[in-house]
């Protein structure tokens, strides 16, 4: 099957021919038609599936057929839960829309608004936003949101994660009854599905990965090790595997930047990258990251949301995610659009219980390794483990959990209380105004 058997027109072919794809990826064979057919899509698609495209094809064509956007108006909405993901959503809009008449705008917090403002202010096609930035600029009056033609919700599981629910109900309010719904997300829990139950009607279901399971091109192995000599068996894996474009990822900012620096010291280039670093500082680590400059990139799970980054060979945990779902997310940066990855978890003896939850969800064992001089010692006492919530200037937490380091999750993602997540570059005193926070400050 080709693209053009899936009924697009000859300028998105074109566009299409540019990127080098040749052929659909399962989930574009599926959402492409039933998209431009108008229903709604609730669709079960991990990043590197080829999601983007399977949404943003059909989107674009269906609005190059329609009216031009009302002054200060959008026709098409795609809310997304950070940042880095807007941004790769907005740039594929613009990639494939290159040669049809239509506007496009990214808007997320932690920048100056009078650009988006100026942006918005005669009307857009398509709008890509976060929902913290969106919403203020709605407040403000500088977004009008009455005509949306077509509501996106990507990544929507973890936009509950971060507890942008109530920001999504209230943008359900703003937007017209008559409309088309697509929702995507990797995972599907009771809220996920009951936000489906709300938002959609008669959804065409698309399911490419099996729930909760983790692609199969990604080779998955864990290296049990002591806690102290994490730093040390990364350095040293590395360096002996000579492996480059290494995503690490660390349960919280600080670690992150301990790591990269440690990183540093044994001549190993490494950057962090998290919620407490400016936009152009995030920017520039991952395009020196993409560009194969960088060899190491260590982030937080939120910060580390939704990038992309081509052909990805390695993801390594240097500590486990506290719910078992995130391990599915980081892995998903490798063995991306049908490559080979590797992932890599290191794990000691705080961590057995969040092995367990996450075997458990992905119904297999990791095969286990232990590195030659980096064995660990059969006498090591568990600890709680640290996990940077509950602090808002980057210190640490202990979630004092208790000593198999579930922290008493169950696997599960936990909700935030009425909070909002920290990625739409809110601030912190604002999000206390408003009562609570987020999940998890990355
Ligand atoms: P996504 O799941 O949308 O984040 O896409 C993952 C990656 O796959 C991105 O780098 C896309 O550019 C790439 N991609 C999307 N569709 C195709 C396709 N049909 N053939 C090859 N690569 C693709």
């Amino acid at each position: 099957m080709t693209f053009s058997d899936l009924g697009l027109s000859a300028d998105l072919l074109r566009a299409i021919d540019a990127q080098g794809y040749t052929t659909p990826t399962p989930i574009q064979r599926q959402a492409i038609p039933a998209v431009l057919q108008g229903g709604d899509l609730l669709a079960s698609a991990q990043t590197g599936t080829g999601k983007t495209a399977g949404f943003t094809l059909p989107m674009l064509q269906r609005l190059s057929g329609g009216k031009r956007p009302a002054k200060r108006g959008v026709r098409a909405l795609v809310l997304t839960p950070t940042r880095e993901l807007a941004a790769q959503v907005g740039e594929s809009v613009r990639d494939y829309g290159r040669h049809l008449p239509l506007t496009s705008h990214v808007i997320f917090g932690g920048v100056g608004q009078q650009p988006q403002v100026d942006a918005i202010r005669p009307g857009l096609d398509i709008l890509v936003a976060t929902p913290g930035r969106l919403l203020d600029l709605h407040q403000q009056g500088h977004v009008d949101l009455s005509g949306i033609e077509i509501l996106v919700l990507d990544e929507a599981d973890r936009m509950l994660d971060m507890g942008f629910i109530h920001d999504i109900k209230k943008v359900l309010k703003l937007v017209p009854p008559q409309r088309q719904n697509l929702l995507f997300s990797a995972t599907f829990s009771n809220e996920i599905q009951a936000l489906a139950n709300k938002l959609l009607d008669a959804p065409t279901l698309i399911e490419v990965a099996r729930r909760n399971t983790t692609a199969e091109t990604v080779d998955q192995a864990v290296y049990r090790v002591d806690r102290e000599k994490k730093r040390d068996l990364l350095a040293h894996l590395i360096s002996a595997h000579r492996w480059y474009q290494v995503l690490v990822f660390t349960r919280t900012k600080h670690g992150a930047n301990r790591l990269a620096e440690h990183l540093g010291k044994q001549d190993i280039p490494a950057m962090a990258i998290h919620g407490n670093k400016s936009q152009s500082a995030r920017t520039r680590a991952l395009s020196a990251f993409k560009a194969g400059e960088l060899q190491v990139l260590v982030a937080t799970d939120i910060a580390a949301r939704g990038l992309d980054i081509d052909e990805l060979p390695h993801v390594v945990n240097f500590e486990l995610p506290n719910v078992a779902e995130d391990y599915v997310h980081r892995i998903g940066r490798t063995g991306r659009a049908g490559n080979d990855g590797q992932a890599v978890s290191l794990v000691c003896v705080d961590e057995h219980g969040l092995l367990n939850n996450i075997e458990r969800l992905i119904k297999r064992d990791l095969e286990k390794h232990i590195e030659p001089g980096f064995e660990p010692d059969p006498n090591a006492k568990p600890e709680p483990i640290e996990n940077g919530r509950g602090n808002r200037g980057g210190g640490r937490g202990r979630n004092g959990g208790g000593g198999n380091g579930s922290g008493g999750r169950g696997g599960k993602p936990q909700q935030a209380q009425g909070g909002r997540g920290s990625d739409d570059g809110q601030r912190p005193s604002r999000r206390r105004r408003r009562g609570g926070q987020g999940r998890q400050q990355a």
